[in-house]
C-alpha cells in the first residue's frame, strides 16, 4: 500500500478522492492537494463520512515545481495523481522526475496562452522518465482513457486490424442551468471552439467548428441526440499506436441550448483568451467567464438523465469484415448518490482511479511515457465492469457501423 498524492480539487479530483479512499488495499496514504485548501478538506470531510476514511489535505501552487517536489517528498507519495487543469502537465512531471516519483493525467498539456493540446510536449519527457525508472501514464480519464482502452481490447480480442474508429461522447444529462459546462469551463469551451480536425487518408484534415453533425440514438432509451464532429486529443496517439486506421473521428453531443449560448458568448468576445484591460486590470475575459458560470463539481445535485460513451469501429477479423460498437452508459443522478457528483467527473474520475489501481499493482509499471492503449487493457477492462463503469459491446452489420445506427 503506497502512499499517493492526488493534485486537483475539482468536480474530477472529488470523484479520484471517493474512489480511491474506497480501496484502501491498493492506496495508502492519501493526500489531497490543491491551490485551495477549503477545497481539499471539504472533499476530504465527504470522504470521511462516506468511507470512514482520513485524507490528509495540503495547499500547493502545482505550477511551482520546487513546491510540488517539496510536497511529493514530503508526502512519501510513489504516485502523483494530476486532476489538475492540463496547464500543469509539464510543471508536475517535472516535479516528478526531481522527487522520483510516477505520474498520472487525464488531459494532455495545453500551453495557457494559445488554445492548443497535443501529445509533443509530453512524449518529449519519454527518455527522461525512462533513465529515472519512473512511469508517466497519460490520459487516464473516459476520453482520452476508456475510450482508448475499448479500442486496444478491440484489438486484442476482437480484430485482427481496425480500420475506422468514430468515437461517440453524448451526455444526455440536464442540469436544470440556462447555460454550463460538464467540466473546467475554461478547457470546454476552449476545446469545442477550436477548428475540427478528423483523420482520414494518412493525415489530418481541418474542418470548421460543428460544421459537421447529425442524429444519433443511445442504445438502452438513452435518447436521440445531435452530435458534432471535433477534435480530441486521443486521436493524435491512435493514430499513431494503431497503424491500420485509415480514419478515425471524434463526436460529442450538444443541445440547441448550449450552442446558442457558446454562438453569443463567441460573437460578444467572452471566450476571448488574450487579455484585455479593463479599470486599470487585465483580464483574459474566458477566465472572467468562468468565474460566473456555474461550477461543475456542482451541478450532481440537480443534473438528471444519462451519458453514454463508446466506440464504433470496423476492421477486418480472419479475413471478413467486422463492426462492433462498445459503450457504456452512466446514470447523473446515481454517480451523484455514490460519491456526490456528476458522471461527467465521475466517468473521468473513476478511469484516473484505476489507471493509478494498475500503476500501483506494478502491471502498468513500466520506465518511460506511456499512452493508456499502450498498455494491456485487460485487468482496467475488468475492473470496469465491477468499479461503477460497466460496458457493453455488441456486433453491428458494416451498414449499421457506417449510418452509426447501433440499436
Ligand atoms: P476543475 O476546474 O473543477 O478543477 C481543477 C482543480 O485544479 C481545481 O481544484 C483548481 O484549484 C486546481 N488547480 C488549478 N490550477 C492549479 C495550480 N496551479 N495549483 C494547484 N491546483 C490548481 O476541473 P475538473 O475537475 O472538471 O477537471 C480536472 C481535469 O480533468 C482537467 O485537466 C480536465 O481537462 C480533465 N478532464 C478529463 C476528461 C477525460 O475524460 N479525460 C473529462 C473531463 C475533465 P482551484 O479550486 O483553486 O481553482
Amino acid at each position: 500500500m503506497k502512499p499517493v498524492l492526488l493534485i486537483g480539487a475539482g468536480g474530477v479530483g472529488s470523484v479520484v478522492a471517493h474512489k480511491c479512499a474506497m480501496l484502501p488495499e491498493v492506496f495508502g496514504p492519501i493526500t489531497l492537494a490543491s491551490r485551495t485548501l477549503s477545497k481539499c478538506d471539504a472533499i476530504a470531510t465527504q470522504v470521511k463520512q462516506r468511507s470512514g476514511r482520513e485524507l490528509a489535505t495540503a495547499q500547493v501552487d502545482a505550477d511551482d515545481v520546487r513546491q510540488t517536489a517539496e510536497l511529493i517528498r514530503r508526502t512519501g507519495a510513489k504516485l502523483l495523481i494530476n486532476v489538475a487543469l492540463p496547464y500543469q502537465d509539464l510543471t508536475l512531471m517535472d516535479a516528478c522526475l526531481e522527487a522520483g516519483c510516477d505520474y498520472m493525467d487525464t488531459a494532455n498539456y495545453e500551453p495557457k496562452d494559445v488554445a492548443k493540446f497535443e501529445y509533443s510536449w509530453q512524449w518529449a519527457y519519454q527518455d527522461r522518465f525512462a533513465a529515472a525508472g519512473l512511469t508517466a501514464l497519460l490520459g487516464s480519464g473516459f476520453d482520452p482513457g476508456v475510450t482508448n482502452v475499448f479500442t486496444a481490447w478491440a484489438l486484442k480480442h476482437q480484430f485482427d486490424e481496425i480500420h475506422t474508429l468514430d468515437i461517440i461522447d453524448v451526455n444526455g444529462g440536464n442540469h436544470g442551468k440556462a447555460f454550463a459546462t460538464n467540466f473546467n469551463p475554461e478547457i470546454n469551451i476552449r476545446e469545442v471552439t477550436a477548428p475540427c480536425r478528423h483523420y482520414e487518408g494518412g493525415g489530418f484534415v481541418e474542418t470548421a467548428a460543428m460544421s459537421q453533425h447529425q442524429a444519433f440514438t443511445c442504445p438502452q432509451a438513452v435518447g436521440t441526440f445531435e452530435i458534432y464532429r471535433m477534435y480530441h486529443e486521443e486521436l493524435e496517439s491512435l493514430v499513431k499506436h494503431l497503424p491500420s486506421l485509415r480514419r478515425a473521428q471524434f463526436w460529442m453531443s450538444f443541445s440547441p441550448n448550449y450552442l446558442k449560448h457558446l454562438e453569443v458568448l463567441q460573437n460578444v468576445g467572452m471566450t476571448r483568451i488574450d487579455p484585455v484591460l479593463y479599470q486599470g486590470l487585465q483580464i483574459v475575459p474566458l477566465q472572467f467567464l468562468k468565474a460566473v458560470l456555474p461550477d461543475p463539481g456542482d451541478l450532481g445535485k440537480s443534473t438528471k438523465g444519462k451519458t453514454c460513451i463508446g466506440n464504433v469501429m470496423t476492421g477486418l477479423k480472419d479475413g471478413q469484415p467486422k463492426a462492433i460498437y462498445i459503450y457504456n452508459i452512466c446514470d447523473h443522478e446515481a454517480c451523484f448518490a455514490e460519491v456526490g457528483s456528476q458522471a461527467i467527473s465521475y466517468t473521468t474520475g473513476v478511469p484516473a482511479m484505476l489507471g493509478a489501481k494498475q500503476i500501483l499493482a506494478g502491471e502498468w509499471r513500466k520506465p518511460g511515457v506511456w499512452n493508456i492503449e499502450q498498455h494491456d487493457p485487460d485487468a482496467f477492462m475488468a475492473d470496469l465492469q465491477v468499479h461503477g463503469l460497466p460496458w457493453t459491446c455488441r456486433e453491428l452489420t458494416p451498414a449499421q457501423a457506417a449510418s452509426f445506427q447501433v440499436v
